[in-house]
């Protein structure tokens, strides 16, 4: 069961208000206007052939999942909405970030060669094991990003939605955290590289670390990383500190938040910390990656949100009227994250936000054909807990104000 009035619909006061402190002011829009524009849902159907070892947390399958729930609400066809296939990235493509010899270490680790070299890359770890068509999945998935990437570049989308991509810590020369190849690095180089200034959020649960060391000492791309503490969390990195060098001073932004964090407080960091420097920074487009490990109950991070926040934080950053590429990333309770993606593409679509619900003039529904069965129930967070939250929260936003918000006239 729903309820509208307790679920939420708290944060979007925050959003207007919270970069009063000077700088470029974000003209905040007013979204669920039933028709952002064109969204596209990218889909490789080849991608559904592959999947990491069964012992590996990582489901490939959990993009056709997301797909099977849209098709089953007849969601990705109508006014402003379609779907794309993809094929896989090509090599030369790969190449733009990964050096050849780990490209080539992949290939023969797949093929059974698994050298000392390509041990120190990263592959053939519990993480990132060696499994038959694990070059062709994570180029299959590259694809499909970089796919969005360029019908973004060509005017024919608004908002490109590549559940199966997301791949965010691994590095030139490294397989990390289940990643072999950085979809969501190329994409976001693929549009610096067409003088498009690059605003790439990150919601997973951990550190968007491949991404950020990518763009570290650049301008172009800001890279912000909401996720839990490194100090209690893989990769270990990500704080207020690190926030980038040389020309990439201020442009790389770490929030880490307590186990524990709940919809309310993840808010209220987005809030204070996201819209103003989207709006100081002005980007031309937004790469949001959406992984759904920091959802309650995901047997690897430990924060306490529910699909709502992501909801919300969706239509805040549709707010700045920006073009997204959108992807997936980690997750690994396959039900819950495929829910939480079908959910955020409604709220693309401009459906399934909180207008809907307060239509509903407080009629409960449980009636999961309807759009908001996809929403998650409103966890009790005990008020012990919340206030431990809260003051490790508003460290946290202090530190990034003091680190960075002042280099961008903030
Ligand atoms: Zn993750």
């Amino acid at each position: 069961m729903l309820d509208a009035d307790t679920r939420g619909g708290l944060y979007y006061s925050d959003v207007s208000t919270t970069n009063s402190g000077g700088g470029k002011r974000l003209e905040v829009v007013t979204v669920n206007a039933r028709g952002f524009g064109r969204s596209i849902f990218l889909h490789s159907p080849e991608l559904e052939a592959y999947s990491y070892p069964e012992d590996n947390p990582f489901r490939t399958e959990r993009a056709a999942m997301t797909r099977e729930i849209l098709m089953s609400h007849g969601m990705l066809s109508g006014r402003g909405r379609s779907e794309h296939e993809a094929s896989a990235a090509e090599r030369d493509v790969l190449e733009k970030f990964h050096v050849r010899r780990y490209l080539d270490a992949i290939v023969a680790a797949e093929g059974g060669q698994l050298d000392i070299e390509g041990l120190q890359m990263g592959l053939g770890t519990p993480d990132c094991p060696v499994f038959r068509g694990m070059y062709e999945c994570a180029a299959l998935a590259c694809g499909a990003t970089l796919t969005g990437a360029h019908l973004i570049l060509d005017g024919r989308a608004d908002v490109a939605f590549n559940p199966a991509g997301g791949h965010h810590h691994a590095g030139p020369a490294t397989a990390s955290g289940f990643c072999y190849v950085n979809d969501v690095a190329l994409g976001c180089l693929m549009l610096a590289e067409r003088h498009r200034r690059v605003l790439y959020i990150d919601v997973d649960v951990h550190h968007g670390d491949g991404v950020q060391d990518a763009f570290y000492d650049r301008s172009d791309v800001m890279t912000i990383s909401l996720h839990q503490n490194g100090r209690t969390l893989f990769p270990g990195t990500g704080f207020p500190g690190d926030i980038g060098v040389g020309d990439g001073r201020g442009f790389s932004v770490n929030a880490p938040l307590p186990p524990g964090t709940y919809d309310e407080q993840y808010m209220r960091a987005f809030g204070a910390i996201v819209p103003p420097l989207a709006g100081a920074f002005d980007p031309d487009v937004i790469v949001l990656e959406l992984g759904m490990d920091g959802l309650s109950g995901d047997p690897l991070g430990g924060l306490k949100l529910t699909n709502n926040v992501y909801a919300d934080i969706i239509e805040t950053i549709m707010g700045f009227g920006k073009p997204i590429l959108a992807t997936g990333g980690g997750g690994y309770h396959p039900g819950n994250t495929a829910r939480a993606w079908a959910l955020a593409w409604c709220i693309f679509c401009g459906e399934g936000g909180h207008d809907d619900l307060v239509g509903l003039g407080g009629i409960m529904l449980e009636n999961t054909d309807w759009i908001a069965g996809l929403r998650d129930r409103v966890l009790v967070v005990e008020a012990v807990e919340a206030g431990e939250i809260e003051e490790a929260v508003s460290d946290t936003i202090r530190a990034v104000e003091a680190n960075v918000f002042a280099i961008h006239g903030l």
